[in-house]
C-alpha cells in the first residue's frame, strides 16, 4: 500500500484526527491554507470525486455531511469546500479528499 491517505486511515501515518466514521475520516491539513483546513477522505481508496461518486455515492454524501459538522464544531460562519482533480488543479495525493476551508475571508475566484 503506498497511498500516504491509506496510511493515514490505517494510522501507520499520524495526522490530527478531527472526526471518522465508518466511511469517512477527517484530518488537519499538514499545510494550512487557512485558519481552519481540514482534509475529509472517504475510507475507501479512489482517486477523485468523480470516482467516488460513481463507486460510493454513500460516502460522497458522508463526506460532505462530515464537512458541515466540522464547519460546526469549529464555528465557521462559512466555508469553502474543494475537490481538486488532477495535477493541473493542484491534485497532489491521489486519494479522493475535500478541503474544508474557513476562518478568514476567503477570496473569489481562487488561484
Ligand atoms: P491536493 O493538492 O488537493 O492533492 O491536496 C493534498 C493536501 O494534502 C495538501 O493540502 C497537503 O498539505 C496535504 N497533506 C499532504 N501530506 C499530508 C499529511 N501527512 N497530513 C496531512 N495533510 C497532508
Ligand atoms: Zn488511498
Amino acid at each position: 500500500m503506498s497511498c500516504l491517505f491509506c496510511k493515514i486511515i490505517a494510522g501507520e501515518i499520524p495526522a490530527q484526527i478531527k472526526y471518522q466514521d465508518e466511511l469517512v475520516v477527517a484530518f488537519a491539513d499538514i499545510n494550512p491554507q487557512a485558519p481552519v483546513h481540514i482534509l475529509v477522505i472517504p475510507k475507501l481508496h479512489v482517486e477523485n470525486a468523480a470516482e467516488l461518486a460513481a463507486q460510493s455515492p454513500a460516502a460522497l454524501t458522508a463526506v460532505f455531511t462530515a464537512a458541515d459538522q466540522l464547519a460546526k464544531t469549529e464555528g465557521l460562519t462559512g466555508y469553502r469546500t474543494i475537490f481538486n482533480t488532477g495535477a493541473d488543479a493542484g491534485q497532489s495525493v491521489f486519494h479522493a479528499h475535500l478541503h474544508l476551508m474557513g476562518g478568514r475571508g476567503l477570496a473569489w475566484p481562487p488561484g
